[in-house]
């Protein structure tokens, strides 16, 4: 059953159960009392009925007795006279003991026999007189008349037989009679009452009793209110059609909004979130319109917050996808892995630090939404320092163990945090991950990636931490990556005798700084140097020694240089350092310092493998070093022809004696001698032996 019909029946039932309920009682009290008058009437009509007859019956007598009384002779005429004055109808006069006629009914002996009139005796001596009434249709309507009942002369013995021919219709119905029948005669019974079974009239039997020998019933009209009936049910009815209706009404205006919401929900459930109900009262049920449509509206900005932080966050995958395979710029790389854990979170900061190796503390690389002091420019980041084992972020990073919570204190100020270790990826067997190289080390800490103050301000739950998980997952392997590619160039770069770089990197480093110092407006110097006679050096002490010379050259010459300064072995025992924003002079100074380093102090060379006897196993081998000078622009105008005039600089201190520079002549095209001698420096007592071969 619908909600409708439910509604429907209960209001029927509450409006129409009173209402039939009570026209049951009004019926039934319209009919108690109609049915207590009616015994009332009856009451009254029976004594009405007894009084009269009996008032005949004392007339009679009193005639009777008046016939009696008087001499034999007199008694006819005066009974004569006496009927003619209506006082009797009939008069008999007999002998002593004679009984009235059978059809007479003597009022003092109402003997249950038929009726034809009532009578009375009066006895005298000798004779018997008996005055009567007739009972006609005339005398029984004025016993009507006066008792103001119908009254009907029942027949015979009263029990039931048919009625005697004077007492036919209109005075002795037949159910009338036959009801009046079964009731009692006399006694307590003879004041009861009874319905005709059509229910047409109330009869109550008058009982015989000296003085009332006749045997009657009186009744009254006994039918039902039937227009108050009538008036009942039509109203019933009315009432009833008129609560159905509103009963429709009701039920429907109740359940329409409701069939619009189940219709609206519906939808919404479709994926309909601009589905509206309308709004059309202000009752309870149009509050549950309006607040239905004020979630949907709220469920509609919350998908299309989803929707756009999913496409945010699609947009970060892609980008970070991208990022992670075209570059190994790992500052470019931490900073998209950082907005993309930001936008998957909805966190409003974040902060990713790694761990500086030499210093043992964590250092800022790149953040987002932070505040108070680390509220700093990208530049200054690095400036931002944790160490390990101290705080949050120390102490994730110190034991390789996720931290989340609420109100740090320290760090950056937030509510929340979670902040989770980047490891490096399990390698078995990298040498570039300590401890990884025998293949049983623990995952390395190499920073820390941390968000704060979630979307909501709820603490970060684990959802939270297994996407900040990935996330700096991402950021391990891409770190680690991102170095290993860095010392797989250094090594390609780099020298493996001396660690300086190579010649590849000094073509690529010198067209660079010529560039630069071209793009600037500054002079960039550059020093060409070769060993003197160091074919002697392997020959006489070895190639391993030799090999250590070339080493130990190579660290004297980074110690003697500035920072930006870059020093590169070029081949065999001939190497070539440049000296950004250095002019000539600065360029000889620089050269001075480097021979005098070489020379001052020669190389100590362990021999105790060769000759374990030896008692000064350690030989010290004095080295020099030929060094030629040329200045860009001054002594070139391209990074080769720089180069070339160093060369033939060298190629000038060489033949000058060696252990000495020489600068470039300026303006001197290439292969003519390009050295200015005046501006030499020559190692006094030094070797000056011209240059035999270059060896290049
Ligand atoms: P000069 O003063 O004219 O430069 O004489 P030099 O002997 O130094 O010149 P030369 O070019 O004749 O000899 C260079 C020698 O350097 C030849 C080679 O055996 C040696 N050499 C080149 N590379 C290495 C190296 O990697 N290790 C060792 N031990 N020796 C090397
Ligand atoms: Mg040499
Ligand atoms: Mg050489």
């Amino acid at each position: 059953m619908t909600l409708r019909g439910r509604l429907t029946t209960a209001f029927l039932v509450v409006v129409l159960g009173p209402v039939l309920l009570g026209s049951v009682f009004v019926g039934m009290t319209v009919a108690t009392v109609r049915r207590d008058r009616a015994v009332e009437r009856l009451d009254h009509a029976a004594t009405t009925v007894r009084t009269a007859i009996g008032a005949v019956c004392r007339q009679l007598q009193a005639v009777a007795d008046a016939v009696a009384v008087l001499p034999t002779a007199d008694r006819r005429l005066a009974a004569d006279q006496l009927i003619a004055r209506g006082l009797a109808a009939e008069i008999t006069i007999g002998r002593t003991g004679s009984a009235p006629p059978a059809h007479w009914r003597d009022c003092a002996d109402p003997a249950d026999v038929g009726v034809a009139a009532i009578a009375a005796r009066a006895q005298a001596p000798g004779v018997t007189v008996a005055a009567g009434q007739v009972l006609d249709a005339a005398f029984v309507d004025r016993l009507a008349a006066s008792s103001g009942a119908e009254v009907t002369l029942l027949s015979g013995d009263g029990a039931g037989a048919a009625p005697t021919e004077s007492t036919e219709p209109p005075y002795a119905r037949s159910h009338v009679a036959a009801l009046a029948a079964g009731l009692p005669s006399a006694g307590h019974g003879d004041g009861q009452v009874r319905r005709t079974t059509d229910g047409d009239r109330f009869v109550r039997r008058i009982a015989l009793a000296p003085g009332q020998p006749l045997p009657l019933a009186v009744s009254v009209p006994g039918g039902g209110p039937t227009g108050l009936y009538a008036l009942l049910i039509g109203a019933d009815l009315a009432v009833a059609a008129v609560a159905v209706l509103v009963a429709r009404w009701l039920a429907r205006s109740t359940t329409r909004p409701l069939a619009d919401l189940v219709w609206a929900a519906g939808r919404v459930a479709d994926g309909e979130l601009d589905t509206r109900v309308p709004v059309l009262r202000h009752d309870e049920l149009g509050r549950l319109a309006s607040t239905f449509n004020r979630m949907t509206r709220e469920l509609r900005t919350y998908v299309q917050a989803l929707t756009a932080s999913r496409d945010q966050l699609r947009g970060h995958l892609a980008i970070l996808g991208d990022t992670l395979s075209s570059t190994h710029d790992v500052h470019r790389i931490l900073r998209v892995i950082l907005q993309t854990a930001l936008s998957a979170t909805g966190a409003r900061g974040g902060v990713v630090l790694l761990i500086d190796p030499a210093d043992h503390v964590l250092v800022a690389r790149c953040a987002e939404g932070l505040s108070g002091r680390w509220d700093v420019p990208e530049t200054e980041l690095p400036g931002l320092r944790v160490p390990l084992g101290e705080g949050v972020l120390g102490t994730v990073a110190a034991t390789g163990v996720a931290q989340r919570g609420s109100h740090p204190g320290g760090e950056p100020p937030c509510r929340t945090y979670v902040a989770v270790p980047i490891c490096a990826p399990p390698t078995v067997g990298d040498p570039l991950v300590p401890g990884e190289a025998t293949g049983s080390a623990a995952p390395v800490v190499l920073g820390v990636l941390a968000l704060y103050d979630r979307l909501g301000m709820d603490e970060f739950d684990d959802a939270d931490l297994m996407t900040l998980r990935t996330f700096a997952g991402q950021a391990g392997v891409a770190v680690h990556n991102v170095r290993v590619h860095e010392e797989a160039q250094r090594l390609s770069l780099t020298d493996p005798l001396t660690g300086l770089w190579n010649y590849r990197y000094l073509r690529e480093s010198l067209r660079r700084e010529v560039e630069r110092a071209s793009r600037f407006g500054r002079m960039l110097a550059i020093l060409v140097l070769d060993l003197d006679h160091f074919k002697n050096v392997n020959d006489t002490y070895g190639h391993a020694a030799g090999d250590t010379v070339l080493g130990e050259f190579a660290r004297r010459i980074r110690l003697g240089l500035r920072e930006v300064d870059v020093a590169f072995r070029q081949g065999g025992e001939e190497f070539v350092v440049l000296l950004p924003e250095t002019d000539g002079f600065g360029a000889a100074t620089v050269a001075e310092r480097l021979g005098a380093a070489i020379r001052d102090i020669p190389v100590p060379i362990d021999r105790r493998r060769a000759d374990a006897a030896d008692e000064d196993p350690v030989d010290r081998i004095p080295v020099s070093v030929s060094i030629g000078i040329a200045v860009y622009p001054d002594h070139g105008g391209t990074a080769q022809e720089v180069l070339d005039a160093a060369d033939d600089a060298l190629y000038a201190a060489k033949n000058a004696g060696r252990d000495r520079y020489r600068m470039a002549a300026p303006g001197v095209s290439p292969g003519r001698p390009r050295c200015a001698d005046d501006r030499a420096t020559t190692r006094p007592g030094g070797p000056q032996t011209p240059r035999q071969n270059r060896g290049r």
